[in-house]
């Protein structure tokens, strides 16, 4: 999916190359201006990272970062015009995840932005997703997933449940786990909504196999998928 990246700049020469830059690059470029623009934008969607100016109109770019932190845990790199170490180390202290001093080139810049993009999401999952899980298979391209080598036709999000279970077999997930890295819009749907795809997919895995349940219930908590069923 395309990564949505925030550029907070007040300088519209600069603003102008880096968005070109980011676009280039497959990157989804916004752009604002102010602090207070960067905040409201942060607030009413998702940003996969943000890059930062220190030196804004409104406030000073630290004070955004500290600002964004409460409400988000995107990730930030500064930009900054002065090559002082005071500023690059007060930048990572409240929390940045990189910084460049201007002047930089575009291109750098957008090697920055896919490290950080990277260290980010190595940290969200820090082992590879499995593709096969006992009796199950998933083909993420083509989005299928097979059970005992027959095809399970799934919904979207019956897909997606069982790509997050089958990635870690043997982990719990809680519904608001999964909701969150199931739907693209959690807050719109209701907590019940996990357990009834996990009810049409356990029919659906029935069908193929009527006496083994291979996803588990922990009570209060959410689902795991067993790790025990053997092909
Ligand atoms: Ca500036």
């Amino acid at each position: 999916m395309q990564k949505k990246i925030l550029l907070v700049e007040d300088e519209p020469n600069i603003a102008d190359s880096i968005t070109y830059a980011l676009s280039t690059d497959g990157f989804e470029a916004k752009w604002c201006k102010t602090g207070r623009d960067a905040i409201k934008t942060i607030a009413s969607g998702k940003i996969d990272l943000v890059i930062l100016d220190v030196g804004l109109p409104d406030m000073s770019g630290f004070d955004v970062c500290k600002e964004i932190h409460k409400i988000s845990s995107v990730p930030v790199i500064f930009l900054t015009a002065r090559a002082s170490e005071t500023d690059k180390v007060v930048g990572l202290e409240l929390g940045g995840d990189d910084y460049i001093v201007k002047p930089f080139s575009p291109r750098e810049l957008t090697a920055r932005v896919k490290a950080v993009l990277r260290r980010v999401s190595e940290k969200d999952a820090p082992m590879s997703k499995k593709d096969s899980a006992g009796p199950f298979a998933i083909d993420r391209k083509r989005m299928k997933v097979s059970y005992f080598g027959k095809p399970v036709d799934l919904s979207r999000y019956e897909f997606k449940i069982l790509d997050v279970l089958i990635g870690r077999p043997g982990w719990v997930f809680t519904r608001d786990k999964l909701m969150e890295m199931v739907w693209e819009s959690p807050e719109a749907s209701l907590d019940r909504t996990v357990d009834t795809h996990i009810k049409t997919i356990r029919a659906k895995l029935k069908d193929i196999k009527s006496k083994l349940d291979p996803i588990e219930t922990h009570r209060g908590t959410g689902y795991s998928l067993r790790e025990d069923i053997k092909h």
